[in-house]
């Protein structure tokens, strides 16, 4: 198995590819993709393990039977705290009291 290091350098090469995962009902995959592997023969075979999250685009572990979602919702609230509401922030901030400098 691959760390998320070599699978990053394989997403950047185009042997790993992300697809959205239709099949899984939790919300968290809203914000999270599938990688697998683009040589392997069908998806069951070619999964990495691995999920990305789509606002940072950093992968993480997950086994699809046996790990849960729990870790990703935790990374979520996490990542959407450091950039989109932070981002947010900072544009209302802008907003109600101009560029402060
Ligand atoms: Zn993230």
């Amino acid at each position: 198995m691959s760390d998320a290091d070599d699978i990053m350098l394989l997403l950047m090469d185009g042997r790993v590819y992300a697809r959205a995962a239709t099949d899984y009902r939790s919300d968290v995959w809203n914000d999270f993709d599938l990688l697998f592997y683009s040589s392997a023969a069908d998806e069951k075979e070619g999964y990495t393990g691995y999920t990305l999250c789509k606002t940072c685009k950093r992968p993480f572990k997950h086994n699809r039977c046996k790990s849960g979602t729990s870790h990703l919702r935790t990374h979520r609230k996490r990542c959407a705290g450091e950039t989109t509401d932070c981002v947010k922030g900072k544009i209302q901030l802008t907003i109600l009291f101009g560029d402060a400098k």
